[in-house]
């Protein structure tokens, strides 16, 4: 028997959209993934709430309704550069100054700058994020190792020639994972490049739209399964229900039950 793990209802692939800052320009950025059912985590600074082209506080809840809010540092250094507890104090007060406005625990980030080290990745660790974004691009749609260094497929500056690639996959657990900044748009004259993007992803059958952090989710509940040596019994430890295909027939186990195929 060949098991295949796939996302929810049995999609092989995922889209998920990643925007830093918290600015003004992510109104009209939300309005249009909102129009075509496309999903996306805002990276805010919650030291900068209110500053000079950025959102107001008491926006977060209903803006970003249906989305993912999320840390990107209260204000927005190089984490690398400054004292270990420096940044943990960053991440904690941004997640709690979050939390208290989405309603809910906040722990995906993105990094400023897109820089980190490893003793930043072990300090975020210890402060409870689950997965933070870089800026490093694969140009490809894979999975990380650490969801703590999670590196985008590309900027959205380069978004557009990969769609053909990605709709082709047959593969399971492809993600394109799209990051920027919802001001370029304004700067670069170019909001009809993501409406055009988000025109051509959405309405794919296969396809989960999802956050960031829906993703790193299930990816982890689906790596955390316990399945015996030979294949045919798998428990699913987690809160998470896991879909897949056992020769072709789609199936699923639901949260703490255990199965034999
Ligand atoms: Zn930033």
């Amino acid at each position: 028997m060949r098991t295949r793990f796939v996302f929810p209802e049995g999609k092989n692939k995922a889209l998920t959209m990643s925007y830093d800052d918290g600015v003004v320009a992510d109104r009209r950025l939300v309005e249009i993934f909102n129009r075509y059912g496309i999903k996306g985590t805002f990276h805010l600074n919650s030291a900068t709430f209110g500053n000079k082209g950025k959102i107001e506080p008491e926006e977060v809840a209903t803006l970003y309704k249906g989305h993912e809010v999320s840390c990107h540092a209260a204000t927005h250094p190089f984490l690398e550069r400054i004292p270990r507890g420096e940044v943990m104090r960053e991440v904690w007060e941004d997640r709690k100054r979050i939390e208290e406005l989405a309603g809910y625990p906040v722990l995906s980030m993105s990094y400023p700058y897109g820089t980190h080290n490893d003793e930043v990745i072990e300090i975020l660790r210890a402060a409870g994020i689950h997965c933070c974004r870089t800026t490093a691009a694969t140009k490809a749609f894979g999975l990380p190792n650490e969801f703590l260094a999670w590196h985008p497929t590309c900027h959205h500056r380069d978004a557009l020639p990969l769609i053909p690639n990605f709709l082709n996959i047959k593969y399971p657990l492809a993600v394109f994972f799209v990051w920027g900044h919802a001001y370029e748009f304004d700067n670069n004259n170019n909001w009809e490049d993501i409406e055009s993007f988000c025109q051509q992803m959405a309405g794919h059958e296969d396809i989960w739209y999802a956050t960031n952090i829906e993703i790193c989710r299930y990816v982890k509940a689906v790596r955390s399964l316990d399945v015996s040596a030979d294949g045919t019994m798998i428990y699913n430890p987690s809160a998470t229900e896991i879909w897949f295909t056992a020769d072709n027939a789609l199936m699923s186990i639901k949260a703490g039950e255990t199965i034999k195929l």
